[in-house]
């Protein structure tokens, strides 16, 4: 029995990435896993596959977390099969980075969509079973960018700040009826939303993390594993950080 045994959790942007790591986190530690992903079918088969061989049962959906209706389709169709909801990891995230007097409203708007509106979607419809429930954990995946913001990053640092208010805010509306809401920040973790860096930018980046080293997938997984257990029923409303004390 793993600390999550029994437990149904629902990752968005589950076939890469952090999202990868948490579902196979979560189906090591017990948990039956349903995740999304937006167009890597193969990937998302092969992170089934992976996450099964722990004994739980696995399910991906193709479900774009920007489209209102899709997330409301998502919920009813995950309740519907695993039979609950007791956690919600709002993960689903994309960069489309520029400086801003190259800014395209176009790329404003498509990161505020996946990024921002994504969390208002999910929650919206999770909270209903999770009410019913009289609990549950909402998870949403900020960034530390979020918290001190980054040049060249105006329209995602605006969504990821854009989180933490609405974190904050779920936190104490829905609080009363034992539905608890957190934010991971999470630094510099290495996947494909990082690969882009070059071997001397990473080493730049390296060279100002305290703990010396970019961070896993594994090492944010680990958080939510805390959020989404017992072990933090006390805890809501807050934002941790997960980089290494980068930005300390
Ligand atoms: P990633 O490797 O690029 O993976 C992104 C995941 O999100 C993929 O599974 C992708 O699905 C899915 N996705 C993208 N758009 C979607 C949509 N509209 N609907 C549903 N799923 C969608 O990203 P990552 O680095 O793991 O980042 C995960 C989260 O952590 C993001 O919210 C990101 O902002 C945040 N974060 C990352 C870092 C970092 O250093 N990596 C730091 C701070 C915060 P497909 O495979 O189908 O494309």
């Amino acid at each position: 029995m793993g600390i999550l045994s029994g437990k149904i959790v629902l990752v968005t942007g589950g076939s890469r990435g952090i999202g990868e790591a948490i579902v196979l986190k979560f189906a090591e530690l017990g948990a039956d896993v349903a995740f999304t992903y937006q167009s890597s079918e193969e990937k998302a088969n092969a992170v089934v596959a992976e996450a099964e061989k722990y004994g739980v049962r696995v399910k991906s959906y193709k479900s774009n977390a920007a489209d209102y209706n899709e997330a409301e389709t998502l919920i009813n169709d995950v309740v519907t099969y695993f039979g609950k909801l007791d956690v919600l990891i709002n993960n689903a995230g994309i960069t489309k980075d520029t400086l801003m007097l190259r800014m395209s409203e176009e790329q404003w708007d498509q990161v505020m969509e996946v990024n921002l509106k994504s969390v208002f979607n999910l929650t919206k419809h999770a909270l209903k079973p999770m009410m019913k429930q009289k609990a549950g954990s909402i998870i949403n995946m900020s960034s530390v960018v979020g918290v001190f913001g980054n040049a060249g990053q105006a329209n995602y640092a605006a969504s990821k700040a854009g989180i933490i208010g609405f974190t904050k805010s779920i936190a104490k509306e829905v609080g009363s009826r034992n539905i608890r809401c957190n934010a991971i920040a999470p630094g510099f973790i290495e996947t494909d939303m990082t690969h882009a860096l070059t071997e001397d930018q990473k080493k730049a980046y390296i060279d100002n993390i305290p703990l010396k080293r970019l961070g896993t997938g594994e090492d944010v997984a680990n958080a939510c594993v805390y959020l989404g257990s017992d072990m933090s029923t006390y805890v809501s409303g807050q934002v941790i950080s997960v980089c290494g004390a980068l930005n300390t």
